[in-house]
């Protein structure tokens, strides 16, 4: 599975000349495999890199088994560069050629659906799955005592089994002593997986019952919460768990973009456009980078210092240098913040980033 570690690996890389990225969907249950290899054949009549086109379409042709959800290839054959990643997510179909491997789409999908954990409880008990990148892995069931229901003022129909009014008050006991296992397991299973998001299927009562049991540092973690049977199958959870974090996802990245357009409105910490973001991305400010998935504009870096600008200067108003063009400074601006270990959100679809110039920022200071 792909990892942050291979997303390091590929912003460490260094071109020579132009790198491809390809994105393609090769979900079976949107498109057959002679369709994904149509739509790839028609975005690479736009790319003028014949060895590279080869060898990507080698891959697809002889070597894909078709087994994954998204295929992700990047190509610098100058450079015997060549690398092919399969994921458990369908994503948007893109073809794209710069000075670096074009990341923005993985990034987008790692934020979104890296780090969870899915936990689905009942009375007796509750089952733990990771969620990443479209794989969800069950790591473990905890299952205590089982609960015997009882009619609660039922009284007399028990009375001679389980002694009169003790019975239900054993029940509580038998679920009190369940959740504390099941929290137990539980931590242990977040901390042990590095979970940074938690979200609870289950009904309405266990959910908030495990939820108050869990303590305070995980319990700001959850963020989702959903009906869910708690022996629905694989694909029920997935399908759910994909929603899940997608509407999380939305709402967290609406409150972002919201609070760096009123900052910058402010003249506080944030900015908004390229420009403004491009010197704050330089001078290290940045603490959270917002940026639409497909916006892309030209623009010329420093040969020196590796300032990002849109418009051409005579000579670098950090370091002196000269300039050079380049064709992908969103892209480049990007991957220089991830490099600064400042938090990137790609989004798609905001209606207020697209307002406020297609990109924006909070600020450290
Ligand atoms: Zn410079």
């Amino acid at each position: 599975m792909f990892s942050e570690k291979d997303l390091q690996s590929l912003l460490d890389y260094s071109a020579q000349n132009q790198v491809l990225s390809v994105y393609l969907n090769t979900n079976p249950a949107e498109v057959t495999n002679e369709a994904a290899k149509l739509q790839l054949r028609n975005l690479l009549k736009t790319v003028d890199l014949p060895k590279d086109i080869q060898v990507v379409e080698d891959y697809v042709n002889l070597e894909y088994d078709w087994g994954a959800r998204g295929l992700v290839m990047f190509s610098e054959q100058e450079a015997d560069f060549f690398q092919a990643h399969q994921l458990g997510l369908s994503m948007p179909d893109k073809v794209s050629v710069g000075e670096r491997p074009t990341l923005r789409p993985l990034v987008r999908l790692m934020d979104t659906f890296s780090g969870w954990s899915v936990v689905l409880v009942d009375k007796q008990g509750a089952r733990l799955f990771s969620f990443n990148l479209g794989e969800l892995g069950e790591i473990e069931g905890v299952f205590g005592d089982e609960v015997k229901q009882t009619k609660r003022g039922g009284g007399n129909a028990m009375h001679g089994r389980m002694g009169g009014s003790d019975a239900s008050g054993k029940v509580e006991n038998v679920i009190e002593r369940n959740i504390k296992e099941v929290i137990e397991s539980a931590t242990d299973f977040f901390n042990q997986h590095r979970i940074r998001r938690i979200m609870i299927g289950g009904t309405d009562d266990n959910i908030a019952r495990f939820k108050e049991a869990l303590p305070k540092s995980w319990q700001s973690l959850v963020v989702g919460y959903f009906p869910m049977s708690m022996t629905a199958n694989h694909l029920d959870v997935l399908e759910q768990a994909t929603k899940e974090a997608l509407t999380a996802q939305i709402k967290v990245n609406q409150a972002l973009v919201e609070q760096a357009v009123t900052l910058a409105a402010k003249g506080s910490n944030g900015v908004i456009g390229l420009i403004d973001t491009l010197n704050a991305i330089h001078e290290g400010r940045v603490k959270t980078l917002l940026v639409s998935q497909d916006y892309e504009q030209e623009g010329y870096r420093c040969l020196g210092c590796g300032y990002l600008n849109v418009q051409e200067i005579q000579s670098c108003p950090f370091c002196n240098n000269d300039f050079g063009k380049i064709e992908t400074a969103v892209e480049l601006a990007v991957q220089e913040t991830l490099q600064k270990n400042a938090e990137v959100k790609v989004i798609a679809d905001n209606p207020s980033l697209e307002a406020a110039g297609h990109i924006a920022a909070i600020l450290r200071y």
